[in-house]
């Protein structure tokens, strides 16, 4: 090094300890923090740092030390886990709080001030307790420090107390900000107030039934979860969330009920995950939790642990109803790497969880996408085929086992669609059920029906009792009796010349309302008969209470006559217990001789099955009707014309 170059060095050298020495000067005379980048030239290396300087008072208030923080910028390992102390500082609408390494508050900068109404002599030297408002558990706090010694960082919603008592939500981002040898240095503290300056942005950005982040905010929180996971290579998952009734209670107990419970659902949400994980209402009756390093058995614990907790009755202005939910689930980086990617395939793992019987949580799978179009595409045909009236209604016989003779008939649905060809009745209805057109699609077959017996009627034709299947979210319609009836009315058709069939899950969901609207059903002379017994409760408690005419067992065990013995016991026993409560059994899906024989000997009064007649067309149907003054059909009567 020549003389001149030793000279240029300790020149910026002293004119280096003269910049700072003016910096610390003006930050003990403003008593406020500063910041600043600086360049420090070491000789063999130029340093970029981010410097904050911040006085330290004593009880009095007075100045007792100037404590410098100065991060190098652009180093790995660092910068990757947290910003600078300047850029923290810097960001003038975000609340920051840095504390020493014990927790203890060594600066705040203004927003801090805004948003909080502590000033920073009010709280340099303080714990951040100060703050606390007293609504987190223990537990939380210490998940937020295991969080912090863990990964470096946590990130969550808090409950704070300002300095005037007021609570307030704020979005809160704590970085550990360790040194070279790995030890934490300092903790910075980020937040934004949610409920002041920015009330007019937590309104947009919030829900305003739940208080929850909504779909927006939603969106951005898992951008900067998915972006943050990226980098500490951390787990992330997406649980969509969807109440599995909520339109059938909005529709039938109206949306006051329906706000209600959304709100309550979301409270329960709320304890369920402790604020471990972020909570968000997705729109509707869905709601989305963006879930942090956890494990896939952790995940599924908690998506178990989630619908639990709703499942509990939910007691709202004195209805109790169901909260039972369905949880679809995807995980970063497999199932999407966006924001909108983990949600959508979240969404598909729902719309899986919902067709495989709700109240179920589903992990995505690529073949999950096939299945999910295949039925939107069936849900698409259905309303077109509701719209363009493509549904045909067809009649089983109902033969009495003792004499042959017709006794009824069972009104069965088809759908032979232009494009779809024909879908079976066990594939679209469950299908109207999920896309909540199951009502209106019944309502068209109970016009249907009746129209049809009264142009019987009109032809002076005696068409037998015709059952009609009622489905469970008809049963919720507030009007349900009073529909049937005036229909009933305007076609001229007396109330005895129908049967409604329901099934026991559908009365089992609010027993109490299903059995006013049964003895309302009966007082007007409707029958009533139980499909697919056997398949769901069978409360012998609650059979007794109904006013039921008849049990049609369902044909599963019919199907098992001829070889499981256990069948045949149950069969024996639904029988009995129907006889001693004064009610008629109907055997479905008969098809041998030997089920048809066995039925017999136990006094089985009906039967239902290929082995007389398989569904037939309505034309095909009246054939079998009694002539005025002939003898009856018998069971071998053959069938004009096949359909099912
Ligand atoms: P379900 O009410 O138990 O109807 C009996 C089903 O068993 C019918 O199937 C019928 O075709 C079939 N079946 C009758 N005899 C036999 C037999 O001997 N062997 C076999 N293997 N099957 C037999 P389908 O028509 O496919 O209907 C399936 C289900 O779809 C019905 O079960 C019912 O729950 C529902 N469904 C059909 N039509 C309607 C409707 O108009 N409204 C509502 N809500 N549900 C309907
Ligand atoms: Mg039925
Ligand atoms: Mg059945």
């Amino acid at each position: 090094m020549s003389r001149r170059q030793i000279y240029a060095h300790f020149d910026r050298h002293s004119q280096q300890a003269r910049q700072m020495r003016a910096r610390d000067l003006e930050a003990v005379e403003r008593t406020v923090h500063s910041e600043s980048a600086e360049e420090i030239d070491l000789g063999y290396r130029q340093v970029r740092l981010a410097a904050v300087r911040f006085p330290i008072f004593d009880e009095a208030g007075r100045i007792t030390a100037l404590c410098t923080q100065a991060t190098e910028l652009g180093r790995p390992g660092l910068q990757a886990t947290a910003p600078s102390a300047a850029d923290a500082m810097g960001r003038a609408d975000e609340g920051v709080m840095i504390t020493d390494a014990r927790g203890v508050i060594l600066t705040v900068n203004a927003a801090f001030t805004r948003i909080t109404g502590y000033s920073l002599q009010d709280v340099a030297g303080k714990l951040p307790s100060i703050l606390q408002s007293g609504l987190h558990s223990q537990e939380f706090y210490e998940r937020l420090w295991l969080s912090l010694a863990e990964h470096g960082r946590w990130q969550g919603e808090i409950q704070n107390r300002r300095k005037s008592g007021e609570i307030f939500p704020e979005w809160l981002t704590i970085y550990a900000v360790k040194g070279a040898d790995g030890e934490v240095q300092s903790y910075i503290a980020i937040f934004g107030d949610s409920s002041a300056r920015q009330c007019v942005e937590f309104m947009t950005m919030h829900d305003g039934l739940t208080g929850l982040p909504n779909r927006k905010l939603l969106m951005e929180r898992l951008s900067d979860c998915i972006a943050d996971a990226r980098r500490r290579r951390d787990s992330l998952a997406v649980m969509l969330i969807d109440l599995d009734n909520f339109k059938d209670i909005n529709d039938s107990l109206g949306h006051d009920v329906g706000d209600l419970l959304l709100q309550q659902v979301a409270e329960r949400l709320r304890r369920c995950l402790c604020d471990a994980h972020t909570l968000a209402r997705a729109g509707g009756d869905e709601f989305a939790v963006i879930v942090r390093s956890l494990t896939i058995d952790e995940i599924r614990r908690l998506a178990a642990h989630t619908l639990d907790y709703l499942s509990g009755s939910f007691c709202i202005r004195g209805h109790e109803l169901s909260g039972a939910a369905s949880i679809g689930i995807s995980l970063f980086p497999e199932d999407g790497d966006t924001a909108t990617g983990l949600l959508q395939n979240a969404d598909t793992a729902l719309y899986e969880a919902k067709a495989q019987g709700r109240n179920r949580f589903r992990f995505f799978a690529a073949e999950m996408q096939a299945l999910v179009q295949q039925r939107m595409t069936l849900e698409a045909g259905l309303r077109a085929a509701i719209d363009n009236d493509r549904f045909e209604v067809v009649y089983q016989p109902q033969t009495a086992l003792a004499g042959g003779e017709l006794v009824g008939a069972e009104a069965l649905l088809r759908w032979k669609d232009p494009v779809l060809g024909d879908v079976p009745a066990a594939r679209f209805i469950p299908a109207a059920v999920e896309a909540g057109l199951i009502v209106t699609l019944s309502e068209q077959v109970l016009a249907k029906v009746l129209s049809r017996i009264a142009l019987w009627r009109r032809q002076g034709l005696m068409p037998p009792r015709i059952s009609i299947n009622v489905a469970a979210q008809q049963l919720r319609e507030p009007h349900f009796v009073e529909h049937v009836c005036e229909l009933l009315e305007t076609r001229g058709v007396p109330p005895a010349a129908i049967c409604l069939e329901l099934t026991e899950g559908s009365l089992m969901e609010d027993l109490e309302g299903a059995s006013q609207m049964l003895s309302r059903l009966t007082e007007h002379g409707i029958a009533i008969s139980i499909d697919d017994f056997g398949t769901g409760y069978s409360s012998l408690a609650y059979l007794g209470r109904l006013p039921i005419h008849e049990l049609k067992v369902d044909q599963s065990f019919v199907r098992g006559i001829a070889g499981e013995a256990n069948k045949r016991s149950i069969i024996t026993a639904i029988i009995d217990m129907a006889h001693a409560l004064g009610m008629q059994v109907l055997a479905e899906g008969i098809e041998t001789e030997d089920q048809l024989a066995f039925l017999k000997d136990q006094h089985c009064e009906m039967g239902q099955g290929y082995l007389f007649h398989r569904p037939l067309s309505a034309e095909a149907f009246e054939r079998l009707f009694v002539p005025c003054g002939g003898p009856p059909p018998r069971a071998s009567a053959p069938a004009a014309r096949v359909v099912s």
